[in-house]
């Protein structure tokens, strides 16, 4: 898909906010819901998404919706920090297939990261749903 297209509302995160697919949740208020990456690149890799928004990627989102949106990646992010002390945290963002994106339903990734351990492939080997439930326990303990 291109930067270019119209909002599929059977995509998988729409699912998700509709609650017809499971997901691992963290954290969610009036405008965001974050949920843990299923095929995680990093452990901890999480997962934030708008929850009143047919914006496939970040250029089509309303921009009132931005500021909120925004904040709530923040207040995750420092989550996950409180709670994995990560070296670091990759933020990143896909706009269009030939820039990485997958799922059209924005979406940020929160991804920490540990010095000398490698990032692990986009979208690759899903991870056991147990341990997905025990670090989101543990981040949504540090929501702030
Ligand atoms: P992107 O490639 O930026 O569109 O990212 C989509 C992300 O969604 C990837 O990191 C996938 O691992 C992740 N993903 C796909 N399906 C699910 C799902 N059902 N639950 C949680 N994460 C998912």
């Amino acid at each position: 898909m291109s930067l270019d297209g119209t909002y599929d509302a059977g995509n998988i995160f729409a699912r998700i906010l509709r609650g017809e697919m499971p997901s691992v949740r963290v954290f969610e208020d009036d405008h965001v819901l974050a949920f843990m990456d299923v095929f995680p690149q990093a452990r901890g890799h999480t997962l934030v998404i708008p929850k009143h928004s047919t914006a496939r990627n970040f250029l089509e989102e309303a921009p009132e919706n931005v500021g909120p949106l925004l904040l709530g990646v923040q207040r995750v992010a420092r989550a996950v920090r409180a709670a994995l002390t990560p070296d670091g945290i990759a933020i990143s963002q896909f706009n269009g297939a030939v820039s990485g994106q997958t799922v059209y339903h924005l979406h940020f990734h929160i991804i920490p990261r540990w010095e000398g351990v490698p990032l692990g492939r986009h979208g690759e080997g899903m991870a056991d749903v147990e341990e997905l439930k025990g670090l989101a326990e543990q981040i949504a303990a540090k929501i702030a």
